[in-house]
């Protein structure tokens, strides 16, 4: 046998940290980094006596979540502790959520390319529940020993669980990405994968193609990159497929994966719900919303990217192109943004996904930090549009926007790329270059229209910034014809 003669099942638990500005159950910042320690309190470093009190931002953003993961919200929601004892949870027990979590039963689109075919997909979203972070370990093995910092702690998560409807890593990989995007239009996470504020744990199984029931299952704890995410699944399916066709079994178990080794590790075996000896945690409220409640974040929603995508394509601008913009938030709130300068969706969406997107993956420009602006942007399509500067003079003055900024035309003045079209100097230099060149005219008229080419070069060069190409090229044709 081999891995084809298996199909893959693919789980996962996705954890995003929420973008509340504090924690879930106390007032500390719940923004990533700050010197170590420096961001907790009695309430997340788990003092006796201390009660938490619920954030209700970080509610309001769990259920945000659940909607533009197509979810329905639980009206009624109980909070959990989630017991276990490690040194990144000082309280020894996480507030979690376990039978009555936050939204149920989603529901997401994936589209995705595999071997050069389109293929679409929905994958169903089992639950969401709202829960705190843990705090972070850093292990020094120089010294051997294991240092804390408590900064993360309680910082607002949502845990959006699949149902085991995926087959490949790629189906897995983009399911990740699209849930991220979601999540970012709505607001609610930054989904930045390298702050490790969006991890999964991917649980993989495998069955034989004429099986009737799903294998037994591996789960790979904390994956944080879409990468990693592919690579766990196509190594956790090599790896149970040879155990599989030895006639073994696979074993239930928690794994981690290694990435500088592209290889996934036993940890311990899976443990159970019962391990942890949930129990409703007694400090705590139940979330109990209302209605109105759920109409008014609804409704509070801002457009998601099946809205954009589809006025993109309203605009005229081709599937294809308008799905570049939309697939990343950040460029499509750019172009938003531009389009309230300059109403050109069509020059501007040609703009960015070319010179823009080029640069982007080039790394000559951070998206999240631009030093350019989007009115900038604008004004220069604008200016190239309307023949102030020539096209490729345009890209030579974002080249210098997007290393460090400036005002387009003021680019373009300092750098003798302004055009004025001035088209009685363009006739006066054209009739110079007409009575400087006798010879090269005289060619021109007898049909050798090879030397057109030098006779516009001869005028390009006297009218640097008073017209573009094209005017200047529209007169002398009409000059030389007119002699
Ligand atoms: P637990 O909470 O113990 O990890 P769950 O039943 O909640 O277990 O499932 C967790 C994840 O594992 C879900 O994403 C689910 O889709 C996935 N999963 C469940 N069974 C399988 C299986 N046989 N193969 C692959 N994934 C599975
Ligand atoms: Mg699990
Ligand atoms: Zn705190």
């Amino acid at each position: 046998m081999s891995v084809s003669d298996y199909i893959p099942v693919i789980g996962l638990e996705i954890h995003s940290e929420l973008l509340t500005n504090s924690k879930v159950f106390c007032t500390c910042s719940a923004e990533f980094g700050g010197e170590k320690n420096t961001r907790c309190c009695p309430v997340c470093s788990g003092m006796p006596g201390t009660l938490p009190i619920i954030n209700q931002r970080a509610v309001e953003y769990a259920i945000k979540a659940g909607y533009a993961l197509g979810c329905e919200i639980n009206k009624f929601s109980v909070w959990d502790r989630k017991n276990y004892f490690y040194p990144d949870l000082p309280k020894a027990y996480q507030i979690s959520e376990l039978n009555l979590p936050i939204c149920l039963a989603g529901a997401v689109p994936i589209e995705y390319e595999e071997n050069g075919e389109k293929k679409s997909k929905t994958i169903r979203i089992n639950h969401i529940h709202l829960e705190e972070d843990a705090g972070k370990l850093i292990h020094d093995d120089l010294n051997g020993v294991s240092l804390c910092d408590y900064n993360r702690c309680g910082v607002p998560l949502v845990e959006i669980v699949t149902e085991p409807d995926m087959r490949s890593p790629e189906e897995a990989r983009t399911l990740v990405e699209t849930i991220a995007l979601l999540l970012q239009y709505a607001g609610v996470s930054d989904c930045k994968m390298e702050e490790g504020s969006i991890r999964a744990d991917v649980n993989v199984s495998l069955m034989r193609k004429d099986a009737t029931e799903f294998g037994t299952r591996a789960e790979i704890k904390n994956v944080n990159s879409l990468k990693s995410i592919y690579r766990t699944i196509e190594y956790e399916i090599k790896r149970q497929a040879q155990i599989l066709d030895r006639g073994g079994e696979v074993i239930q178990e928690t794994r981690r994966f290694d990435a500088n080794k592209g290889e996934t590790k036993a940890m311990r075996s899976k443990e159970d719900a019962h391990d942890y000896k949930y129990f409703p945690d007694p400090d705590i409220k139940q979330v109990n919303l209302r209605d109105e409640d759920l109409e008014r974040i609804k409704a509070s929603l801002p457009e998601m990217p099946k809205q954009r995508l589809a006025k993109y394509m309203g605009f005229g601008i081709p599937e294809k192109e308008a799905k570049v913009i939309v697939n990343t938030k950040k460029i499509s709130d750019l172009f938003e943004e531009c389009l309230t300068h300059y109403n050109n969706p069509k020059s501007l969406v040609n703009f960015i996904n070319g010179e823009i997107m080029r640069r982007i993956n080039l790394g000559e420009i951070d998206i999240d930090k631009p030093s350019f602006t989007a009115a900038d942007v604008a004004k220069l399509v604008e200016m190239s549009d309307t023949d102030k500067v020539t096209k490729n003079d345009a890209k030579e003055i974002f080249r210098e926007m997007a290393e460090k900024g400036g005002d387009p035309e003021a680019i373009a003045k300092a750098n003798g790329m302004l055009i004025v079209s001035d088209t009685g100097r363009v006739l006066e230099v054209i009739e110079q270059v007409i009575a400087n060149n006798e010879k090269a005219v005289n060619q021109y008229k007898s049909g050798d229209v090879k030397v057109f080419g030098f006779l516009m070069g001869q005028c390009s060069k006297e009218l640097r910034g008073a017209a573009t190409p094209k005017v200047i090229k529209e007169e002398l044709e009409k000059k030389l014809r007119s002699l």
